[in-house]
């Protein structure tokens, strides 16, 4: 049996890179070798599992281990895909040991999270612990753009019920590997993402007065965003796991000659919710805020992401039973909040309790030179095993 260290190294170094939207052309891109090789190693172990294909190249796995089909099945969700590998000053998959450090892209974010999750799961159906829970593991596609896998997952016990033979009823709980320092994330912010258009009449800018000019209405719009950012922290009291709401415009583009008066104009928002927000209600009421403030048309795109935020209450109990297992072995962790989303908030929509656990840190995940501590890694694969056999 592969240690998690072997694992996470294999893992890493098969590329499974998420074309982040974009065509995805080089054999680095998109997860199905990755899916092929957890096929290979679940098969390899006897452990039944499926395929649901989402998307061309993209699909999720899921296996499972049966104890006793009268306990409670938990739900270890992680995803098969990394952020791409520019700018990197390591090469990418080639996992390298050093100083007690994993090296590569996916090491933190989230391999390492993978390797722990996969090796308890073998160890549990090795040894079949007598009081274990049932686990189903669910390695998941398109977590870093737009969370396809993750929507598919939810889905087997909701609309689609009978679909999967493993998962037909919802968990009873989720547990979601990111990189969290073996700490408990109970709580994080959603994200809402769309475009906002101006548009006007183009003219030779030679005599600007015969035309309307879509930037300087966007101008208007983007002083009545900065204006909403500001209100923001005090028109709503911040969570207190996860800080305040914000409100970032990220991108702009108009225009299609310095001597032509622009007649369309388009940036792109993030707005990133915190619990007891709700994702689509938070972009209507920006867009009616600025649409009071203009006395033009503003055009608002559906957003391509309305991620939920993560609340915290009704995971406790699920975060007590995960510090209770992590105590004796890594000491005593903190449940928290965080600023980033995860496929937590999705799982727990569809009506499960779910915290998100891993190794590494969440300050080397997307980096040039991503690590993950080995001994953490080996901590999360025994905290794991014991959170489901000792339940
Ligand atoms: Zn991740």
């Amino acid at each position: 049996m592969p240690t998690p260290l072997e694992l996470a190294s294999l893992l890493v170094a098969i590329p499974s890179v998420n074309p982040m939207g974009g065509q995805g052309e080089g054999p680095e891109f998109f997860e199905e070798r990755l899916t092929d090789a957890l096929i290979g190693l679940l098969r390899d172990w006897g452990i039944p599992h499926e395929v649901h294909s989402v998307a061309p190249r993209r699909a999720n796995v899921l296996a499972r281990f049966e104890a006793d089909p009268g306990r409670p099945t938990l739900l270890w969700e992680v995803h098969q895909d990394t952020v791409p590998t520019e700018g990197m000053t390591i090469a990418p998959f080639r996992p390298e040991v050093r100083d007690g450090r994993l090296f590569g892209r996916g090491a933190c974010d989230v391999k390492g999270g993978m390797a722990a999750m996969l090796s308890a799961f073998e160890r549990l159906a090795r040894e079949r612990p007598a009081r274990a829970a049932n686990v189903v593991l669910a390695c998941t596609c398109d977590e870093e753009a737009t969370q396809l896998g993750v929507r598919d997952l939810v889905r087997l016990w909701g609309d689609d019920r009978g679909r999967s033979r493993l998962l037909a009823d919802p968990p009873a709980a989720a547990l979601i590997a990111e990189p969290t320092n073996l700490d408990v994330v109970v709580a994080h912010k959603g994200a809402t993402r769309w475009a906002i258009r101006t548009t006007g009449r183009a003219c030779h800018s030679s005599d600007p007065s015969r035309g309307i000019n879509a930037i300087y209405r966007m101008a208007k719009v983007l002083a009545a965003l900065e204006a909403c950012a500001a209100k923001l922290p005090s028109s709503r009291p911040a969570h207190p796991l996860c800080g305040p709401a914000t409100l970032s415009v990220g991108r702009i583009r108009g225009g299609q000659s310095v001597n032509i008066v622009p007649d369309e104009c388009e940036i792109e928002v993030d707005r990133r919710s915190i619990p007891g927000e709700d994702p689509a209600q938070v972009r209507d009421e920006l867009m009616a805020a600025v649409r009071d403030s203009v006395d033009f048309e503003v055009e608002a795109g559906a957003p391509w992401i309305a991620a939920s935020p993560l609340g915290d209450e009704q995971n406790g109990p699920l975060a007590e039973r995960l510090l209770a297992a992590i105590q004796p072995i890594a000491g005593v962790r903190r449940k928290l909040g965080v600023a980033y989303g995860t496929d937590a908030s999705t799982i727990a929509a569809a009506g499960v309790p779910s915290v998100v656990f891993g190794p590494g840190s969440i300050a080397q995940a997307h980096t040039v030179d991503e690590w993950l501590p080995i001994a953490e890694l080996d901590a999360a694969a025994e905290i794991l095993f014991h959170l489901a056999a000792d339940r």
